[in-house]
């Protein structure tokens, strides 16, 4: 009884952080393993404080015979655990500005989508790597002029690895159609983040200060003839200080991006999950989906 009310308790605080399927077919048990990771790191101090204490006993002034060791000698020392974080991989602990900093330098030495995409798969410093399942990077067609920014991968994001998937993703296919985009042919579609935040929760300011430096990257090497901000948290990111989206949306502004010779033009627009919510709203975002297909027939000057 009591067991099964600590199950139950379990599963609504895993629900609250976040988990919101079952990956695997076993149950990890994470107590254990950090209890394991708690003994190797004591032991590895251990073995460190034995060295230093050997190291500042004074040298034999004659060399010694070793005795090979015999089997009833203590075993040799543990292992020290190996590193949490990934071999190669930066240290974080420089506190956000130095975060910021270091994401600015990786993406500004990405010269090709292919980098960058790598660039951002060995990044350490966004924490919601450690929950997310994938590094959700883009899709669609980059060179068909029309880039897409939406907020942040969700679970079926996160589970393919590909941004709007789910049924948002949908909708917005189904949108795209509707003025005759595609991302199989046009279309090129990303994030603010590329990873889900626990429990699909609003992405925080710092989140997207870390990601910001790799979608302005993003957003120069594909060089789009119009962008499009999907929703209120995409045009925050983009254009803070703008007012909120009610507002926002249908208006052309532009964006003055690193990298890009001119600004690019933009657009906000409602989310398809809001849309989804306010099913009467989609009626502006018809304005603003035609508003985008004149832009882009409009002959180049
Ligand atoms: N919502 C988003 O903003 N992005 C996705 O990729 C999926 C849902």
């Amino acid at each position: 009884m009591l067991r099964e009310r600590l199950l139950e308790e379990l599963l609504t605080w895993s629900l609250a952080m976040g988990a919101d399927e079952a990956i695997g077919d076993v149950a990890v048990d994470r107590f254990a393993e950090s209890e394991r990771r708690a003994q190797a790191l004591a032991a590895a101090r251990q073995t460190a404080a034995a060295r230093q204490t050997a190291a500042a006993r004074p040298a034999p002034t004659k060399p010694v015979a070793v005795a090979p060791q015999s089997s009833s000698q203590p075993a040799a020392a543990p292992q020290a655990p190996a590193p949490i974080a990934p071999r190669g991989a930066p240290a974080f602990d420089g506190g956000l500005a130095a975060t910021i900093e270091a994401a600015r330098a990786a993406a500004a030495a990405a010269d090709t989508l292919d980098a960058l995409r790598d660039a951002v798969l060995a990044f350490e410093g966004c924490a919601l790597k450690k929950t997310a399942t994938n590094t959700v990077f883009a899709d669609g067609v980059p060179d068909g002029g029309l880039m897409l920014i939406g907020e942040a991968p969700g679970a079926d994001e996160d589970r393919l690895g590909r941004p709007f998937v789910g049924v948002s993703g949908q909708l917005l296919d189904r949108m795209l159609a509707a003025i005759g985009r595609s991302r199989q042919a046009d279309a090129y579609i990303t994030n603010v983040l590329f990873w889900r935040p626990p429990g699909n929760r609003k992405p925080t300011d710092s989140e997207i200060a870390i990601c910001r430096p790799f979608v302005e990257r993003h957003i120069a090497l594909v060089r789009p003839l119009l962008l499009v901000l999907v929703g209120g948290t995409a045009s925050a990111a983009m254009l803070p200080g703008s007012p909120g989206i009610t507002r926002l949306r249908g208006q052309w502004l532009t964006l003055e991006v690193n990298g890009l010779p001119e600004p690019v033009q933009a657009i906000a627009m409602y989310h398809p999950s809001f849309l989804l919510r306010s099913p009467e709203r989609k009626r502006e975002a018809w304005a603003d989906l035609l508003s985008i297909k004149t832009r882009l027939e409009e002959p180049p000057k």
